[in-house]
C-alpha cells in the first residue's frame, strides 16, 4: 500500500495526498506528520511488511472541516480515492486521485463560503516582448504604450460557477486588477515576476505552475473547446497564456477529465471598462474589509439587501467594477428607482428570491457530473420561482399599489426591468422533467435508491412492485407459519449478514417442520429458513439491486438533460442576479434615504454633493453632519482642522458617493451632480494607516508614486494626511511638491488633507486650489468638533486653539502661541527652498471668516433663478428622465471662490450669532451693530 502511495505522490508532486482506505482519508509519512499537525489529529504508527512508519487520518464522511484547515495552511490536497469496488478487488484495491482541492479551485458547497467568488488566476508575461522581467520592469510599466514593455496577461476562473474573465495590460494595472479580484490562489509562468512584487504581499497562495501550460500553442489549443478562436479572439499573447494556463489549472484540479463544460463564459475585458479603484483606494475606502478606521462595517454591508447567493456575489461584483458608461449607469439608476417606488413589487419579488438557490454553482455540479438529487431538487426549486417573478414584473396593477402615478397596468417602466423581465427564461420543459423524475425530499446518496419518484420510469415501477409484493409476502409469513406449526413464539426477522430468517425457541424445536432449513444457532433459539422464504428474498434483494441501479442510471439521464441546458440556465442565473442585486440597491436607497444622483455628459463638470453622508459611519453615529462638496474639475482642496475633526471621513464620503453613484446605487445625500469618472484613488498617510500593518514610508512613496504617475483629469484624488510618515520637513516639502504637482501636471479632481498648515497657501498661488476646514468649538466646557467643512483655511494654531478650549491654562496656552509663530516663519523657509516659491505667501489666502459651503452652492443656483436648496424642492429631481441641463452652471465655479473674497454680509454675521450665549444685553448689542453696517451698506 506504501508504495501505491508513493506513486501518487510521485504524480502530485506539489499536493499532499490523501489516500482512501475504507471510511477514512489516510496520509503517510511526512504527510501524516502535516495532516496532524494542521488538522490536531492523533498521529499514528502503521506496520507492515516494508516497516513501521507514520500515519494519520480523518474521516471522509465529515472530511469538511480537515480539508479547510489544511486549505488554510496553503496545502493542495488531492484525493486519492479507491476507483474499485473493495470487495471484487483482487489484491490491493486500486486508488486514483480524482481531484485535487486548493483554496483557489474547491467546489465543495461546505468549503466555500457563499454568496462570493472563488477565484484562481494566472499571470503571465509576454515572452516575445522585449522585457526580461526583472530591473527595470517597474519602470517601464508605467507606460502602457511603451513598446519595450511587454504586456501581462491576466487570467481568473471560478470552478464552482464557470465564470472566466480575461485580461492585459501593463504590471501597475495587472497588479490591480488582481486586488479586484482578489483569487484566493495564483499561478505563475515564466516572465511573471515584474508583476510579482505589487502583489507578493497579499494573502492568496501563489506558486509557479507547469511553464508548458503557458506556452502559446498549447494555451491556444488548451482554449479551443472554452471559445471558438482562440487566437483571434485574444489579441495579446500574453491573454492567450494566461487563459490557457488557468484553465490547464483548472481542469488539473477537477481530476483531468478534458474541458469543464460548464466555462461557458470566458470574458475578455479592458480594466478601462471600469471605475478603476486603485489597490489602496479599494482598501482605505472600506469596501469589503473593514480596517477599524472608524465605523464597524464595511461598505458592501451596507449596501448588501440581496436575498440570494446569486444577488450577493453580483452586487460584489459590481462594486469592485463600477461603471464608467453613463447610460449604462442611468439605466440601472432607472431601474433601482422604479424598484425603489414600487414597494409592493419590490417585497413580492424579494420574498420570491429568497427561495432561490445558487443556481450558478448548482449547474457547475450538475455539468461536472457532481450534483445530487437534492441538488436537482433546489435546481427545481429555484426554476420555480421564475414564473412568480415574470408574473410580479408584468402584473396590471389595479388595486396592487398605492401608488398614484401607477398607470392602467404596472408593467415595468423602465427599459432595463422590462429587460430583465424577459431575460427571465421559465425553461419549463427542464422544471418539468425535475419535478417528474426526482422524489421531493430525496436521500444524499445517489446510489441506493429512493432518489426517483414512482411513475416516472414503467421498469422501476414494475421492479418496486415486486419487491413490496416480496415484502408484503414475508410480512404475511409470520402469521401463515404460526399458524402451520401450532408455534406461537415463532417470529420472522431480518438481518444485515443472513437475511431473512423464522425463528423458533428451544423449547419448540420438536414443531418444527420438515422444510426448514437451519441458518443460525443463538444462545436460546434456532433460526431457520425454507426454500420458499430463499426464493422471496432473492427476488426481493434482486429487485431493490436493479431497481438501485435503475435509479441511478435514471438520474444521471436526467441530470444530463439538464446539463445539456446548462447556458440557458447560466443565463437565467445572471438575470436572477442582475434582479436580487437591483433589488438591494432599491431597498437599500429606501431605507437609508438615499437619492438618485444626477449624470452629467459635460466633460468639465466637477463634483457637487449637497448634504453628502458617509454611507457607513452616518450608520454609527447618532447625529451624523451632512456635509456639501463643491469641487470643480481639476480642482485641489486642501482641508485642514483638527484631529478627528471628520477630515478623512468626509474625503471618503465625497468618493463613496462617486463609486456608489457609478455602480448603480443612489447615493447618501440630498442631491449631486456628477460626471462620471474613470479612476480614484487614495492615499492614506503611513500614520493613519497603521490598521493595514504596512505602514511604511517607503509603501506611502511608492502609492503616492502611482498615483502621480497615473492620475488625470478624469481621477478623483484624495490624499490624507500624505508626508506623515517622515520626519516634519521632509512630509512637508513632499507634500506641497505632490499637491502642485496634481494641480498643475495631473489636473486630477483632488481633496487633500493635511496637518502641514502651511499648505494653505496653496490656494493663494494656484487659481484651482482653495481651502476647506473643519473646526471646533466649546460646549459646557468639553471641546466639541462640529464636523462640519466651511471655506476658508482654519487658523493655523487650531491645535492651541484646541488646547484652549480644554481648558490648557493661560500661560501654557500663551507661550504655545508664539511657538506656533517662530515655527510658522521656519517652515515657509522650508517650504520656498524646496519648491523655488518664494517664501511670500500668507495665511490671509482665503478669509479666514467661516462660511459654510452651503452659501455658494445657493449663491450659484440662485444665478439662474432655482429656489434655495436647502429645501426639498430644489434637490436634484429624482427623476429617471430628467437630463435637462442642471441647475447648477459649471462654469461658475470660481464665483464660489470670488466669494470668498468678499467680506462677510450682515446676514452671515446674524447667522453666527450664538444666541444661546448671549445675554439679552449683548443680543440687543449685536442688533444695533447689525443695523449700523446695513445703514452704512446704503
Ligand atoms: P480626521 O480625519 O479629521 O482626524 P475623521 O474623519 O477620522 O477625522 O473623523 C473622526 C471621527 O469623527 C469619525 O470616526 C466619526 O466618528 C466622527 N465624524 C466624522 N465626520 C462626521 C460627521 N460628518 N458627522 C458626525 N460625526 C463625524
Ligand atoms: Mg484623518
Amino acid at each position: 500500500m506504501l508504495s501505491q502511495y508513493a506513486d501518487l505522490c510521485a504524480a502530485h508532486e506539489d499536493a499532499l495526498v490523501l489516500f482512501q482506505v475504507g471510511d477514512f482519508y489516510e496520509a503517510f509519512c511526512e504527510a501524516a506528520e502535516a495532516v496532524a499537525r494542521v488538522c490536531e489529529v492523533t498521529l499514528t504508527e502503521r506496520t507492515d511488511s516494508t516497516g513501521e512508519y507514520p500515519m494519520a487520518g480523518i474521516p471522509i464522511d465529515n472530511a469538511a472541516p480537515y480539508l479547510e484547515a489544511l486549505l488554510d495552511a496553503d496545502y493542495r490536497v488531492a484525493l486519492g480515492d479507491q476507483v474499485e469496488d473493495a470487495e471484487q478487488a483482487s489484491g490491493l484495491v486500486d486508488r486514483a486521485v480524482t481531484e485535487v482541492i486548493t483554496p483557489g479551485t474547491v467546489v465543495e458547497d461546505d468549503l466555500l463560503e457563499s454568496g462570493t467568488a472563488n477565484y484562481v488566476a494566472a499571470v503571465a508575461r509576454d515572452a516575445t516582448g522585449a522585457g526580461d522581467g526583472n530591473g527595470s520592469a517597474e519602470e517601464r510599466s508605467r507606460d502602457p504604450t511603451d513598446p519595450a514593455d511587454p504586456p501581462v496577461g491576466l487570467a481568473a476562473v471560478d470552478v464552482a460557477t464557470g465564470e472566466c474573465l480575461v485580461t492585459a495590460g501593463d504590471a501597475a494595472t495587472v497588479a490591480e486588477e488582481l486586488d479586484r479580484i482578489a483569487p484566493e490562489e495564483l499561478v505563475v509562468g515564466p516572465n511573471a515576476d515584474g508583476v510579482l512584487p505589487a502583489v507578493g504581499d497579499r494573502d492568496w497562495t501563489v506558486h509557479g505552475y507547469d511553464p508548458d501550460a503557458f506556452d502559446r500553442r498549447a494555451a491556444s489549443e488548451r482554449l479551443e473547446p472554452y471559445v471558438p478562436a482562440p487566437d483571434r479572439r485574444f489579441d495579446a499573447h500574453a491573454e492567450l497564456r494566461a487563459a490557457g494556463a488557468v484553465l490547464a489549472y483548472a481542469e488539473y484540479t477537477q481530476g483531468d477529465d478534458g474541458p469543464l463544460e460548464y466555462v461557458s463564459r470566458v470574458r475578455r475585458y479592458d480594466p478601462r471598462e471600469h471605475l478603476r479603484l486603485d489597490a489602496a483606494a479599494q482598501r482605505s475606502l472600506e469596501l469589503f474589509e473593514n480596517r477599524g478606521l472608524g465605523a464597524s462595517d464595511t461598505v458592501f454591508d451596507v449596501l448588501d439587501e440581496t436575498n440570494c447567493a446569486l444577488g450577493r456575489r453580483r452586487l460584489e461584483r459590481w462594486l469592485r467594477r463600477p461603471l464608467v458608461d453613463a447610460d449604462a449607469i442611468r439605466s440601472r439608476h432607472d431601474a433601482v428607482g422604479e424598484l425603489a417606488d414600487r414597494t409592493l413589487i419590490r417585497e413580492r419579488l424579494t420574498d420570491a428570491l429568497s427561495t432561490a438557490y445558487d443556481l450558478e454553482r448548482l449547474i457547475g455540479r450538475v455539468s461536472r457530473g457532481r450534483a445530487d438529487a437534492r441538488d436537482l431538487r433546489s435546481l427545481y426549486a429555484t426554476l420555480d420561482v421564475v414564473p412568480e417573478l415574470k408574473a410580479t414584473l408584468a402584473e396590471p396593477a389595479s388595486n396592487a399599489t398605492a401608488d398614484p402615478d401607477e398607470g392602467e397596468n404596472s408593467l415595468p417602466r423602465t427599459d432595463h426591468l422590462r429587460d430583465l423581465r424577459d431575460r427571465l427564461d421559465e425553461l419549463a420543459g427542464i422544471r418539468e422533467l425535475i419535478d417528474e423524475a426526482i422524489a421531493p425530499d430525496p436521500p444524499q446518496e445517489i446510489t441506493e435508491g429512493g432518489v426517483i419518484r414512482d411513475g416516472f420510469d414503467d421498469d422501476l415501477d414494475e421492479l418496486r412492485a415486486t419487491e413490496r409484493a416480496g415484502r408484503e409476502w414475508v410480512a404475511d409469513l409470520e402469521s401463515s407459519e404460526r399458524e402451520r406449526t401450532g408455534i406461537d413464539s415463532l417470529s420472522v426477522g431480518h438481518n444485515q449478514v443472513h437475511g431473512y430468517y423464522i425463528e423458533v425457541t428451544d423449547a419448540n424445536l420438536d414443531r418444527v417442520p420438515d422444510d426448514y432449513r437451519r441458518r443460525q444457532t443463538l444462545k436460546n433459539s434456532e433460526r431457520y429458513y425454507t426454500p420458499a422464504l430463499k426464493e422471496r428474498e432473492e427476488e426481493i434483494v434482486g429487485a431493490a439491486e436493479r431497481a438501485d441501479a435503475l435509479e441511478y442510471e435514471r438520474f444521471v439521464e436526467v441530470r444530463e438533460r439538464v446539463a445539456e441546458e446548462t447556458e440557458r440556465i447560466q443565463a437565467l442565473a445572471d438575470a436572477l442576479a442582475d434582479l436580487d442585486a437591483l433589488a438591494s440597491l432599491a431597498a437599500v436607497a429606501v431605507a437609508n434615504d438615499y437619492v438618485r444622483p444626477e449624470l452629467t455628459d459635460d466633460p468639465a463638470a466637477g463634483i457637487r454633493i449637497e448634504g453628502g453622508r458617509h454611507p457607513v459611519v452616518e450608520r454609527t453615529e447618532e447625529a451624523f453632519v451632512p456635509n456639501d462638496a463643491d469641487l470643480p474639475r481639476g480642482s485641489v482642496a486642501v482641508i485642514t482642522g483638527p484631529n478627528m475633526s471628520g477630515k478623512s471621513t468626509y474625503m471618503r464620503q465625497v468618493a463613496l458617493t462617486v463609486v456608489l453613484a457609478q455602480i448603480g446605487s443612489f447615493i447618501p445625500a440630498q442631491a449631486a451632480r456628477l460626471p462620471v469618472l474613470s479612476r480614484v484613488f487614495t492615499r492614506v498617510g503611513a500614520s493613519d494607516d497603521i490598521a493595514g500593518g504596512q505602514s511604511t514610508f517607503m509603501r506611502e512613496m511608492s502609492e503616492l508614486t502611482e498615483i502621480l504617475h497615473d492620475a488625470g483629469p478624469d481621477s478623483l484624488v484624495l490624499l490624507d494626511e500624505v508626508g506623515r510618515g517622515t520626519a516634519t520637513t521632509d512630509g512637508r516639502a513632499i507634500a506641497r511638491a505632490a499637491a502642485e504637482f496634481v494641480h498643475d501636471e495631473l489636473r486630477a479632481t483632488t481633496l487633500f488633507a493635511t496637518h502641514y498648515h502651511g499648505l494653505t497657501d496653496l490656494a493663494a498661488e494656484r487659481e484651482r486650489a482653495f481651502n476647506l476646514h473643519f473646526s471646533a468649538t466649546r460646549e459646557d466646557g468639553d471641546v466639541t468638533f462640529l464636523h462640519r467643512v466651511v471655506r476658508g483655511a482654519s487658523s493655523s494654531s487650531y491645535g492651541v486653539e484646541v488646547a484652549e478650549l480644554a481648558g490648557v491654562p493661560t500661560p501654557v496656552v500663551d507661550r504655545s502661541r508664539e511657538l506656533v509663530a517662530a515655527d510658522e516663519a521656519d517652515a515657509s523657509d522650508a517650504a520656498g527652498s524646496v519648491t523655488d516659491e518664494a517664501g511670500s505667501v500668507t495665511d490671509e489666502a482665503d478669509p479666514p471668516e467661516d462660511v459654510p459651503l452651503r452659501e455658494f452652492l445657493v449663491e450659484d443656483v440662485d444665478e439662474d433663478g432655482s429656489t434655495d436648496p436647502s429645501t426639498d424642492d430644489s434637490t436634484v429631481p429624482n427623476d429617471p428622465t430628467a437630463d435637462d441641463p442642471s441647475p447648477v452652471d459649471p462654469s461658475t465655479d470660481d464665483s464660489a471662490k470670488s466669494a470668498t473674497d468678499r467680506p462677510p454680509a450682515p446676514v452671515e454675521t446674524l447667522r453666527d450669532l450664538d444666541l444661546a450665549r448671549m445675554t439679552p444685553i449683548e443680543a440687543l448689542n449685536a442688533l444695533h451693530d447689525l443695523q449700523n453696517r446695513l445703514d452704512d451698506a446704503d
